[in-house]
């Protein structure tokens, strides 16, 4: 059985998501890919580009996979002090250190 495993209203997102798993060794596959643009009286989410899995069994490690990929996106270090920071706080909560990429 396939099985949805992600979806995002952003199609690039949804790529990158797809690239962690082929890279893992996972056969994915993409549905909407291109429907964004033509939504009609869709409600948006419906349109949404998705990412399936070719095997169910895959589900549990593609989780995984996506979840770490996540939290490596979703925080940085301050390099003042050494604090976790969410990726949307451009000062380190902290010591108000600017943070630089
Ligand atoms: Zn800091």
């Amino acid at each position: 059985m396939n099985r949805l495993i992600y979806t995002h209203e952003n199609r690039l997102l949804v790529e990158l998501a797809k690239s962690k798993l082929e890279v893992a060794g996972i056969p994915v596959f993409l549905k909407n890919e291109f429907a964004q643009g033509g939504a009609g009286d869709l409600a948006p989410h419906q349109t949404w580009p998705e990412l399936w899995l070719e095997r169910e069994r895959d589900y549990e490690r593609a989780l995984q996979l996506l979840a770490d990929a996540e939290a490596e996106q979703v925080s940085w270090r301050c390099r003042k002090c050494g604090e976790e920071n969410g990726a949307a706080f451009d000062f380190c909560w902290n010591c108000q250190h600017l943070h630089s990429p």
